[in-house]
């Protein structure tokens, strides 16, 4: 059945997460038959809001299919009004207990945002919109004296979860009343596998948090209810 609470939403993403990684995908939810069901309504379980890289496609990512995921993507997960507003839409008219932002390791945006601030050049076109949207995550990343490029993602990840529930006070609101979850997760490209680095509220999901990989022939983790 279809995850309704953030923390049975946030167990299927990581059931599908470890299909994906050990080689078992079982891709539900992309048939024909499926097509036709949610040809008449949406109920998706979770917003992914999600670096745009073309390696981190969530449906793949996660091994689901059709009207499971409400995917918003933008380069480095740089948060913006439509963004937003997207999310809100989700929450509010779609019912998703569950929002995800998702970065990876050796993300471009965030190293063309550090190159960017390091020289003090500004880059051409739009792209200094993403700068300007990372560089706070850039300042952090120094006054914690964090310096590789996957740790000042990690920070990337947990300021864009707190600026977009700064933000958003639709998004604060429903996260205060307990009918969402926003987790920020990281992916790793080579392994395929994610790990939460900031969650909000702080714990609420922690019982979800996988264990050590499943045999082939296991049966995902269930969602119960
Ligand atoms: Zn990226």
């Amino acid at each position: 059945m279809t995850p309704i609470t953030p923390e049975q939403a946030l167990a299927e993403l990581y059931a599908g997460n470890r299909r994906f990684v050990t080689g078992v995908p079982r891709h539900p939810n992309q048939d024909a038959d499926h097509r036709a069901v949610v040809a008449d309504g949406q109920h998706p379980f979770a917003v992914i809001v999600g670096c745009s890289d073309s390696r981190l496609a969530a449906e793949i990512i996660f091994d689901r299919g059709l009207g499971d995921l409400f995917v918003v993507r933008t380069a480095g997960h740089t948060v913006g009004p439509e963004v937003l507003g997207s999310v809100e839409y989700a929450v509010t008219v779609l019912g998703t207990p569950l929002i995800v932002v998702l970065g990876h390791d050796s993300c471009g945006a965030v190293q063309a945002a550090r190159e960017s601030v390091r020289t003090r050049t500004a880059p051409a076109g739009h792209l200094g919109a993403l700068v300007d949207a990372v560089a706070p995550s850039l300042l952090r990343a120094g006054r914690e004296g964090v310096e590789d490029v996957n740790g000042i993602v990690d920070i990337h990840i947990a300021q864009t979860v707190e600026a977009m529930l700064a933000r958003s006070a639709v998004l604060a609101e429903l996260v205060s009343a307990g009918r969402c979850g926003v987790v920020g997760m990281s992916y790793r490209l080579s392994a395929g596998e994610v790990r939460t680095v900031a969650e909000v509220p702080a714990g609420a999901t922690a019982a979800t948090l996988p264990g050590p990989a499943p045999a082939a022939d296991q049966a995902p983790t269930a969602v119960a209810g």
